[in-house]
């Protein structure tokens, strides 16, 4: 009997899709540590982190390499060498079906609103917040 509770009281992980396979998530951002706490929080829900990039450029190349494998990005916005919203115009330019959430330090709202406007899909304030950005993301895949 307990098994059987335990059954249905276990929930299908968020990262799942119906089929069972994980949503894979490409990470684009700079700081090693946002990239690391982004990886545990997805990864806890059984989503997969196919790939990080940590410039912009790295970040347009890779979505490119990897499509149409990716079903959500997270993008930073201050970024060396292509900064987040160039990185975003350019993914949505070559898909634009691309699901990105950007990840911004507070502030930054002017960058938000633009990115919004550019076919961004939600956006998360840093610090981040396990819950903040597993409901954000879970959002943008519905
Ligand atoms: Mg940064």
């Amino acid at each position: 009997m307990r098994i059987i509770e335990e059954h249905i009281n276990k929930k299908q992980p968020e990262g799942l899709k119906p089929d069972g396979t994980p949503y894979n998530v490409l990470i684009i951002d700079d700081s090693m540590f946002i990239v690391k706490q982004l990886s545990q929080i997805l990864a806890s829900e059984s989503y997969n982190v196919i790939d990080t990039a940590t410039d912009g450029e790295e970040g347009v190349r890779k979505y490119k390499e990897l499509y149409p494998k990716v079903d959500l990005v997270t993008l930073d916005i201050t970024m060396p060498k292509k900064d987040g919203l160039q990185v975003l115009k350019e993914i949505m330019e070559f898909d634009k079906d691309a699901k990105i959430v950007i990840i911004s330090a507070i502030g930054k709202q002017d960058f938000v609103k633009e990115a919004l406007l550019l076919g961004a899909k939600n956006y998360i304030v840093k610090p981040l917040n396990r819950e903040k950005v597993l409901e954000r993301v879970k959002k943008v895949l519905i």
